[in-house]
């Protein structure tokens, strides 16, 4: 066995971002130019399009992420393999199971998880200044986590006050749990609290979004799709009806300790 020092492999994990590659950092944009194989999904890949010129591209579609880990962790033991997951890695993303598929095959090479933009804070830049506060992330996602869990962690966040951001709202399958998501979290929020509903943010033209409130976010239920994000706020946050169209502000309390 060669030693560490030996090995050429290393295992790179990046968040590209959200959307197009402005978006991604210096550090990821390095690390994508200088692999020997790029792994991801179509939609990750057409995204990172303009920088996939001399690597080695191994595709594959979703729903196959245990299978392209282990591609990745296989090649790494020889190569610099880059695995490429949307918005941040950690956040739904593909660092989970690469590294446990890493840990279970005793992969003896450096890896490396860069970090990226995610949905909620990209979504959160389009909307003004939604977040601010103490924020939870919920996957409506029921595909490996039970719904019943979901359920509940919907209501000990509304319950708690925080800022929800709403990630996997939907799917061709799973029309439904963006509704009963919200049922679930009107029973503890007033209906006046702003909502923000941004699809495909920083992606260029494509980028949409939507600001209303907890008791009427439902009439746009069909527009919510899985390019979709959610901010659901609190009861201290506000519409703000810019110059530049609606906004939604959460302040953080200066308010009470500073005049402006
Ligand atoms: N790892 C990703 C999230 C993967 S889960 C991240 O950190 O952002 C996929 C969900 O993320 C989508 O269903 C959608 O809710 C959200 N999402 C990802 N990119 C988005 C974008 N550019 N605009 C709006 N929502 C996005």
């Amino acid at each position: 066995m060669p030693s560490q020092s030996e090995k050429k492999g290393k295992l790179y994990i990046v968040g590209i971002g959200p959307g197009s590659v402005e978006q991604l950092t210096v550090h990821a944009r390095d690390v994508i130019l200088n692999a020997d194989y790029v792994l991801g999904n179509d939609t990750y890949l057409d995204q990172i399009e303009e920088l996939l010129t001399t690597q080695n591209i191994y595709r594959s579609s979703m729903g196959k992420e245990v299978d392209r880990a282990k591609e990745a962790v296989k090649l790494a033991e020889n190569n610099v393999a880059v695995m490429v997951s949307g918005g941040d890695a950690n956040v739904y993303g593909m660092a989970g199971i690469v590294i446990e598929v890493a840990e279970s095959n005793n992969l003896d090479v450096e890896i490396e998880v860069v970090p990226g933009v995610t949905a909620m804070l990209a979504s959160a830049s389009v909307l003004g200044a939604p977040v601010v506060v103490d924020a939870a992330t919920i996957s409506l996602s029921d595909l490996l986590t039970p719904w019943e869990v979901i359920e509940k962690r919907l209501s000990a966040a509304a319950d708690a006050g925080f800022i929800i951001s709403l990630y996997n709202p939907k799917s061709r399958q799973r029309t439904s749990n963006f509704e009963r998501a919200i049922e679930i979290i009107r029973k503890f929020r007033e209906d006046s609290v702003p909502v923000g509903l941004v699809k495909n943010a920083l992606r260029g033209d494509e980028q949409e979004y939507i600001v209303t409130t907890l008791g009427e976010v439902l009439e746009y239920n069909d527009w919510v799709d899985m390019r979709t994000a959610i901010v659901i706020c609190n009861s201290d946050s506000r519409i703000w009806n810019s110059p530049n169209g609606d906004k939604i502000i959460t302040p953080r309390g200066y308010h009470r300790k500073y005049e402006y």
